[in-house]
Order: structure tokens, then C-alpha cells, then sequence
């Protein structure tokens, strides 16, 4: 794509993990990347793997639960790289607990960073997207939307994000703006290695033990993810909205 028309892409929480694969892939699909992540600093890595490959990116600090930084964030992409029409929400947290031990700390600080985060990102970009009659945005939900114990606070934050995402389908539509889920299982980044520590397990014990429930008998890598987003994003999928993508090694229901 020539330079004029080069998409301009947000993808948040894209410092490492899932996040830095699909700022990577968007890039390498030629897109202009804003790499956002919670440290500005922690984005230094992203941001070089793109320019080192001939992409464009630039990194940018912000905490998605933030309006004011969020609105901040969006303006100074507009201003740097253009109009932001593809927005991936991906930055990500986990507070694991059961019920009887969460703390409100935990429930908000969750519900804040994906759901919070996800509301307040989509509608700061939206502009660009609706003036441009064209957009893209796709939220990470996850398996454990459908229940996973010790996790009431990040299943109903990432079952809620399926809701948003068919919500704004709806809505957004009309705009040539689509707007889709990707619900991953099991992929290796730092999210599940803190898991697995939590659970006093090494981290390669850890993957053995989900890869035997996995039907591909595999887990997960950040780029299966990158991948999906890449199509989702693509200017052929413009037919595709309001769905959920279980991108898990086998079917989820
Ligand atoms: P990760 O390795 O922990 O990376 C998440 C990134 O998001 C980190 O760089 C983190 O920054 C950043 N972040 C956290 N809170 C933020 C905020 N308020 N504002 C901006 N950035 C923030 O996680 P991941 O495994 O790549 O997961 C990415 C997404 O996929 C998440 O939404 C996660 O829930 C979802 N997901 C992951 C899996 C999996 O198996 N890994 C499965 C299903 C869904 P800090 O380092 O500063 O905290």
C-alpha cells in the first residue's frame, strides 16, 4: 500500500506477549503501528523490531483505564502517524483469585484495564474510523469468558468484551467499520508463565500439562493470535462482524 493510503493501526498493551506479535504482523502487513503500552520505555523493543523490519511504529504510553491518557494517546497518533482506523484491544491483566479470597481491588482493577480500557479506546478512535467510512477493531476476549475457576473478575471482564464487540458491530456497521473478537486458549507469554509460577509449577511443566487437553496437541503462540487479527483486519474482511474467533487448538462452546 503506498504511503498516502498506509492504515494507521492502534494496538494497545503491545510491549510484549500477543500484543507485540500482532503490532509486529500489522506492520508487516503495512501498516503504520502505534505500539501503546502502560510504560513508554517497555515499548523501545516493538517499536525497533518494526523499524528493523522497514516498517513504521511509534510507542506511546498510556494507561487504557485512563480517559484522559487514552485521549491523549489517541490525539498524538492522528498527529504522528494519521487517523487511527484499526484499533486492537489487547492490553491485559490478571488478579486470580476465588470469590470468597477477591478483593475489590482485584474485581476493579480487571474490569478496568479490559473492559473500561476497551470502551474508552474504541471511542476515542471511532472518529477517525466513522469520518474515514472505513475501520477496524478487534478486542482479546478469552476461553475463560465461558467460566474458569479463579477467575471471576477476568471472565465476566472478557464474556462483557463479547458483548461490546457485537454492540459495536451493530452500531458501526453503517460506517464500514467492523468490529470482531478474538478469544484465544492457552498461548505462551508472560500472562500464563505468572500463572504457572502462581501455581508453583515451571513454566514448561505447565504447557506440557495444557497441551494434552488441547486437540492440536500444542498450545498456543502469540502469532496464532497475530495471524487471526492480521485477517480480521484486512481490507477483505469487511464482511465479517460481531463474531468471536476461538482461537484455542480445537472448538470451544
Ligand atoms: P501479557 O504478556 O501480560 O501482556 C499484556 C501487556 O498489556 C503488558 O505489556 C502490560 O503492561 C500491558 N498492560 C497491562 N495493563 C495495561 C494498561 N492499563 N494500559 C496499557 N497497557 C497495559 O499478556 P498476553 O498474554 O500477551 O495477553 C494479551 C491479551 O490477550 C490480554 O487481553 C489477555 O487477557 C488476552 N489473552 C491471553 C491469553 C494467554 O493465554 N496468554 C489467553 C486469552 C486471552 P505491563 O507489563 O506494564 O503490565
Amino acid at each position: 500500500m503506498p504511503e498516502t493510503t498506509r492504515r494507521v493501526a492502534i494496538v494497545t498493551g503491545a510491549a510484549r506477549g500477543i500484543g507485540a506479535a500482532v503490532a509486529r504482523r500489522l506492520a508487516a502487513d503495512g501498516m503504520a503501528v502505534a505500539v501503546v503500552d502502560l510504560d513508554a520505555t517497555a515499548t523501545a523493543t516493538t517499536v525497533s523490531a518494526i523499524s528493523s523490519a522497514g516498517g513504521r511504529a511509534i510507542g506511546i504510553g498510556a494507561d487504557v483505564s485512563d480517559a484522559d491518557a487514552v485521549r491523549a494517546a489517541v490525539d498524538r497518533v492522528a498527529g504522528e502517524l494519521g487517523g487511527p482506523t484499526v484499533l486492537v484491544n489487547n492490553a491485559g491483566i490478571t488478579r486470580d483469585n476465588l470469590l470468597f479470597k477477591m478483593t475489590e481491588r482485584d474485581w476493579d482493577a480487571v474490569i478496568g484495564v479490559h473492559l473500561r480500557g476497551s470502551f474508552l479506546m474504541s471511542r476515542a478512535a471511532q472518529a477517525y474510523m466513522t469520518e474515514a467510512k472505513w475501520g477496524r477493531i478487534v478486542n482479546l476476549s478469552s476461553t475463560s469468558a465461558l467460566g474458569n475457576r479463579g477467575q471471576a473478575n477476568y471472565a465476566a471482564a472478557k464474556a462483557g468484551l463479547q458483548g461490546f464487540t457485537k454492540t459495536l458491530a451493530i452500531e458501526l456497521g453503517k460506517f464500514g467499520v467492523t468490529v470482531n473478537a478474538i478469544a484465544p486458549g492457552f498461548i505462551a507469554t508472560e500472562m500464563t508463565a505468572a500463572t504457572a509460577e502462581r501455581l508453583g509449577m515451571s513454566f514448561e511443566d505447565f504447557q506440557k500439562a495444557a497441551a494434552q487437553q488441547i486437540p492440536v496437541g500444542r498450545v498456543g503462540q502469540p502469532d496464532d493470535i497475530a495471524h487471526t487479527a492480521s485477517f480480521l483486519v484486512s481490507e477483505g474482511a469487511g464482511f465479517v462482524s460481531g463474531q468471536v474467533i476461538y482461537v484455542a487448538g480445537g472448538p470451544r462452546d
